[in-house]
């Protein structure tokens, strides 16, 4: 996670355990519009060794408890195509998926991919595929609505929501944490590092117009949001 920093740095500002693991969470959004099923992302799926689950210290929440059934989600939102976001489509197997053009096709160039750590094995089930270009009103009326966040990834994409308690953004990995948006502290993996801080100047303005941010990986913000089986809303 921190790379070549030493841990006496990092541990400063996140305590580790004894095997040094720090917790983070991943987190998916159910929707429910019309006869539209959606899901926002869908964490690390299942395609996962022992050894790899160990030295990851993986926690998936049992399918019994997601609260929906994969079978029936129509569209799959990904914010990108990371591992922990995408590792999940095979799971959900008769959705579109959703995601900026300029990720896909990010992911179908070789070099990038590698570079950006893109993996088809996680992402590529046969899924048809929705090529949104930058900001884009999924059914037309406001309720759903892409907002391109490029820089963590190439064609990385936050989405608004409107609920009944308000405008939500789910932000992703455009903001892992709260403290990313106040400090302007940068995780160490950044494709495009001016984009990323364009990508948290529109977040954070997002936030003054009275949207409500939703972070990424952030375990202490996620412990005050209900979670599934209960709604958010
Ligand atoms: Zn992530």
């Amino acid at each position: 996670m921190f790379g070549s920093v030493p841990k006496n740095l990092w541990g400063k500002r996140i305590e580790p355990d004894d095997e040094n693991c720090i917790p983070l969470v991943t987190r998916s959004l159910w929707i429910t519009y019309g006869d539209r099923r959606i899901l926002v992302d869908c964490g690390m799926g299942e395609l996962w060794s022992e050894p790899q689950r160990r030295i990851h210290a993986i926690r998936n929440i049992p399918e019994a408890d997601w609260g929906f059934d994969p079978e029936s989600v129509t569209d799959l939102i990904l914010t990108h195509l990371h591992f922990d976001h995408a590792g999940g489509n095979e799971l959900v197997p008769n959705a579109t998926m959703v995601v900026q053009k300029r990720e896909w096709q990010a992911a179908q160039d070789p070099e990038t991919a590698a570079k950006v750590g893109f993996f088809r094995a996680d992402f590529d089930h046969g899924h048809p595929v929705k090529q949104v270009e930058g900001e884009h009103d999924l059914f037309g009326d406001g309720s759903v609505i892409c907002i391109p966040t490029y820089g963590h990834t190439p064609g990385h994409q936050s989405l608004k929501v409107r609920t009944e308690a308000g405008e939500i953004v789910i932000t992703g990995d455009a903001c892992y944490f709260c403290r990313t948006l106040r400090e302007r502290r940068l995780p160490r993996f950044v494709y495009d590092r001016e984009q990323m801080l364009a990508s948290l100047d529109r977040l954070e303005a997002l936030e003054k117009s009275g949207a409500r941010l939703f972070f990424g990986h952030d375990p202490d913000f996620w412990k005050n949001v209900p979670q599934a089986p209960v709604p958010a809303f």
